[in-house]
């Protein structure tokens, strides 16, 4: 099978039909082999009855229900799992994104050999202040956090190698961060392509305020746990340690002067008078803190199951 398309839905009854005839066309005039693979996401609206209704008519869709609804990292995760095709595209499911830009990623995935192609929608039509300055910012952190030169890391229409989702897990609300967790897999041929982006014709936006909150802390989580999963103790020993000598140093001071004008017969002052005092107590209980920390996590990574579950990209011989 050429390609596998994962849509997760939520409550997407009205572009549905639209949506599979419209990829139904662009396959069949490129002559793809295919599939259509649907997630209700715990859908209310109908979609799931609209799914079953299309499964009739097109064997090449697929439909997945979840009992309630998980987000969307879930659907797509569940997407991955079930994929065939040797090149895997997502797409949002509210006609956003279109689906006469397949042909050119599987273009760029099968010829020019990229393992992830990401979509960058570069005349946007979401609202301004709700959506597109707050995601210009958040694309230049993520660029200049992860490295990765994408200018639309959350774009739904992406292409993948189907060993990529094979290698990736998306989970949590990670799947604006899907590029960032191929590269950490070992895919480093990453692109990115200027695709149509079209105003959102039914129902409404699925993610509200909450992504502003969301997004910035999942930045956090994912370059920590690229950069220091495996060995905690690097990222909270350091820092437990700066601390830990700095309060040291602050103590020393302070006992040295105390000490240094006693010698001189001189009356010194309540150590308990001074700032550094309290700096110094202050910093040597965090630094210990941070070094506990860093224990914890380290015993937790020896527990964890995948320890030692590393991507094999090839073998010969064994
Ligand atoms: N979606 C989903 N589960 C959710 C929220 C959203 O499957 O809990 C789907 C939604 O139906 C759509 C895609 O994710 O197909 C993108 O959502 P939306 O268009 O609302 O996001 P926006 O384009 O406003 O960023
Ligand atoms: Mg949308």
């Amino acid at each position: 099978m050429d390609i596998s398309v994962v849509v997760p839905l939520f409550n997407e009854v009205e572009s549905l039909p639209e949506l599979t005839s419209w990829i139904d066309r662009v396959m069949e005039a490129n002559r793809f082999s295919y599939e259509i693979i649907l997630i209700d996401d715990g859908s209310t609206d109908g979609s799931w009855e609209l799914i079953e209704q299309l499964c009739l008519q097109n064997t090449c869709i697929k439909g997945i229900k979840f009992r309630r609804n998980y987000g969307k990292s879930a659907g797509l995760y569940c997407g991955f799992e079930q994929a065939e095709g040797h090149v895997v595209i997502t797409m949002d499911a509210d006609l956003q994104d279109s689906p006469e830009e397949i042909p050119e990623l599987y273009r760029m995935i099968t010829e020019e050999k990229y393992d992830m192609v990401s979509g960058w929608k570069k005349k946007r039509y979401d609202p301004i202040f709700s959506k597109n300055l707050p995601s210009k910012f958040y694309n230049w952190t993520a660029r200049r956090m992860t490295g990765i030169k994408l200018h639309d890391f959350n774009c739904g229409l992406k292409a993948y190698r189907k060993q990529v989702v094979k290698s990736i897990e998306v989970y949590g609300d990670m799947h604006r961060y899907i590029p960032v967790l191929a590269k950490w897999a070992g895919f480093k041929r990453i692109g990115e392509k200027v695709v149509q982006h079209q105003e959102r014709k039914f129902g409404v936006t699925k993610f509200g305020m909450e992504r502003f909150i969301r997004g910035p802390l999942d930045l956090l989580s994912v370059i920590f746990i690229s950069k220091f999963s495996k060995r905690p103790m690097h990222f909270f020993g350091v820092f437990g340690t700066l601390m830990f000598i700095l309060g040291l140093a602050a103590a020393i001071w302070e006992g040295s002067q105390k000490i240094i004008l006693t010698l001189h017969n001189q009356r010194a002052p309540r150590i308990t008078e001074s700032p550094y005092f309290y700096l110094a107590l202050t910093a040597m209980i965090i630094g210990t803190q941070l070094f506990l920390a860093g224990f914890l996590a380290e015993l937790n990574v020896r527990n964890s199951t995948d320890r030692n579950s590393y991507l094999i990209d090839k073998r010969t011989n064994v």
